[in-house]
């Protein structure tokens, strides 16, 4: 039998693309899960939010693509523009929005299939935030702004990206308050901290 990937393993996991986990194909259909839809994009709830509102929008074609490397500009540049436009949308839609602090970007590296756009809060107050691998995936450059993606396809026709030892190296780094950059031995220590920074 083969071996399933843990989400430990998803760095790992790249070198054989076929191991990424496919179960955003099913959420995509999951009414539970689905908060917008159009004849483009679907947006839903991330199942284990890292946040208060963390959603994944995800184009409805694209489905074998997961890797941003396979992106091409201009090609893909109009979608993913349109993608981080409902992104935003879907954030101004959320309880407290204001006084909440939103990104847009993607893994570097992912470790599901089916490109997905991360719409997350910055307070990251959830109990499925548990591990240093979850804190560096969001707040390191594994994390990369929309944005910044855009800008690569738009100026080089492509998106760089980083190697799977970058990402292992990125991904293990000592853990660092987003907000002060203030460093913890343990994740409960940079919890506590965190909730400082956010409004209740
Ligand atoms: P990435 O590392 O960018 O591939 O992140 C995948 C995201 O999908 C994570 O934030 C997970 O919490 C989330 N996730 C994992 N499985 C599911 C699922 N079946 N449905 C919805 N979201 C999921
Ligand atoms: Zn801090």
């Amino acid at each position: 039998m083969s071996k399933r990937p843990t989400d430990r393993d998803a760095g790992s996991s790249q070198k054989k693309k076929s191991f990424l986990f496919s179960g955003l194909d099913e959420s995509m259909r999951d009414p539970a899960l689905i908060v917008y839809a159009d004849d483009r994009i679907v947006i839903i709830k991330d199942k284990y939010p890292k946040a208060r509102h963390h959603f994944l929008v995800l184009p409805k074609d694209l489905e074998n693509v997961a890797d941003l490397k396979a992106l091409r500009g201009p090609r893909h540049v109009d979608l993913l523009k349109y993608m981080q436009c409902k992104g935003e949308e879907q954030a101004k839609r959320c309880e407290s929005a204001d006084a909440l602090e939103f990104r847009y970007g993607y893994h570097a590296i992912p470790s599901m299939r089916h490109l997905h756009l991360h719409v997350i809060s910055q307070d990251f107050d959830s109990p499925c935030l548990k591990t240093k691998r979850h804190w560096n995936s969001f707040t390191t450059a594994h994390f990369v702004d929309s944005s910044e993606v855009i800008r690569q396809l738009e100026e080089n026709g492509r998106f760089t990206g980083i190697t799977s030892e970058k990402s292992k190296k990125l991904l293990e780094s000592e853990l660092r308050c987003h907000k002060c950059e203030a460093t913890f031995s343990t994740m409960p220590k940079l919890k506590a901290h965190i909730r400082g920074h956010v409004p209740p």
